[in-house]
C-alpha cells in the first residue's frame, strides 16, 4: 500500500449542521478523524490535522504553512502521495499556491465537499475516499497539484469554483477535468504541458485585486496607489481591455514600478493586444501591463504574490505570465 499523506485544513467537508437552525458549523473535533475504517484500506495513511478553518480564514499564511509541511513531510518521511482537505471557497487558490511552490512529482491532490458530515447526500468522505484513490495512483505522478471532487480530475492552474451549491461546482472552463475516478480505478485522459515552481520561504508583499467594470475611472487606482503595493492584478474587459478613464491611473501605478498583470472577466480565453481605441489592450500594452494568458483573476494574484516574493521583476515577469 502507498504511503499517503492526508492533511485536513478545515472546511465544510469538516463541519457539521445544525438541524434546529440549518446553519452549518466546525464541531471542536473534526467529523473526517471518525471515518480512518473506511479510508485505511486504501492506502498507508498518516493524518495531520494542520488546522480546522473554514477556508475564508485561509490566507496565504497558512498556504504557506500547507507547502512547507508538504515539502518536509515528503523529504524527511518519504510520503508517495499527499492529500489536502480544505473549504471549497478557496480551495482553489491553495491548490494552485501548492501547484506554485512545490516541485515534487508526488501527487497531491485537494479536496473538498459541499454538504456537510451529516447532510442528507453529504459528498466529504466520497470525495476523500476519491482524492485517496487518485493519490496513489502512479499515472497522477508529476501532474502538479490536483483538484478531486465529484468524480473529476481537475488542475489546480484551470479549475474555478462556479456554482455556489451544487456538488458539481468544480470545474476547468476551456480545458475540461484531466481525468475521471470511476468504481474501478482512476483514468487519466489528459496531462498539462508546463508547469512552474517557485522557492519562496515567507509572504511579504500586498498584491491587490481589482475587477473592472463599464465607467470604472482611476479613483481606486489612485487610492491603492497611496497604500504602497507591491503589485496589481485587474481581471479587464472582455479580450483584455479597460475604461479610458482608467489609464491616466494605471500609468501611475507603472511609473512607480508596481506591476499591473491584466487577466479577463470572462472566464474562457486569453487577454491581448488587439484594440487599438483609448483604454484598448495595445495601448495598454505599450503602458507596461503585463498580459496573463488564460488564469482568473484570483490565480493570477497568487502568481505575481510569488514571483514577486521570488525577486522576479520586471522583463521577467512578463515572461512568467506569458506561459
Ligand atoms: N464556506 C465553506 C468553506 O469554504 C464552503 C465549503 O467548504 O464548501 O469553508
Amino acid at each position: 500500500m502507498k504511503k499517503i499523506l492526508l492533511i485536513h485544513t478545515g472546511g465544510t467537508i469538516s463541519m457539521k449542521e445544525d438541524k434546529s437552525t440549518g446553519t452549518v458549523q466546525q464541531d471542536r473535533q473534526n467529523p473526517l478523524l471518525e471515518s480512518t475504517g473506511s479510508i485505511n484500506k486504501l492506502a498507508n495513511i498518516t493524518v495531520v490535522e494542520l488546522f480546522h478553518l473554514p477556508s475564508p480564514h485561509i490566507t496565504e499564511n497558512e498556504m504557506l504553512i500547507m507547502a512547507k509541511t508538504i515539502k518536509e513531510k515528503i523529504m524527511q518521511d518519504s510520503f508517495e502521495g499527499v492529500v489536502i482537505t480544505h473549504g471549497t471557497d478557496t480551495l482553489e487558490e491553495t491548490a494552485y499556491f501548492l501547484d506554485l511552490t512545490i516541485s515534487s512529482n508526488a501527487p497531491i491532490v485537494v479536496t473538498g465537499a459541499m454538504r456537510s458530515s451529516n447532510e442528507l447526500g453529504a459528498d466529504g468522505l466520497y470525495n476523500l475516499i476519491s482524492a485517496i484513490k487518485v493519490s496513489a495512483c502512479e499515472d497522477a505522478r508529476g501532474k502538479g497539484v490536483l483538484v478531486v471532487l465529484n468524480d473529476e480530475i481537475h488542475t489546480a492552474r484551470n479549475v474555478t469554483k462556479t456554482h455556489t451549491s451544487n456538488v458539481a461546482t468544480f470545474q476547468s472552463p476551456q480545458y475540461g477535468p484531466i481525468g475521471i475516478v470511476t468504481k474501478r480505478g482512476v483514468s487519466f485522459y489528459q496531462t498539462p504541458l508546463n508547469r512552474q515552481t517557485f522557492d519562496i520561504d515567507s509572504i511579504t508583499k500586498n498584491v491587490m485585486l481589482l475587477k473592472a467594470y463599464a465607467g470604472m475611472d482611476s479613483i481606486l487606482l489612485e487610492a491603492i496607489k497611496k497604500l504602497g503595493i507591491d503589485g496589481l492584478v485587474i481581471e479587464a474587459l472582455g479580450q483584455g481591455n479597460l475604461p479610458p478613464a482608467m489609464v491616466g491611473g494605471l500609468n501611475n501605478l507603472i511609473k512607480n514600478d508596481v506591476p499591473v498583470v491584466l487577466v479577463s472577466r470572462c472566464f474562457n480565453g486569453f487577454v491581448e493586444d488587439i484594440y487599438s481605441y483609448d483604454g484598448g489592450g495595445k495601448q495598454l500594452k505599450e503602458l507596461g501591463v503585463i498580459f496573463s494568458n488564460g488564469l482568473n483573476g484570483q490565480k493570477a494574484r497568487l502568481k505575481l504574490l510569488i514571483a514577486l516574493e521570488n525577486n522576479k521583476n520586471g522583463n521577467s515577469l512578463q515572461e512568467l505570465f506569458k506561459q
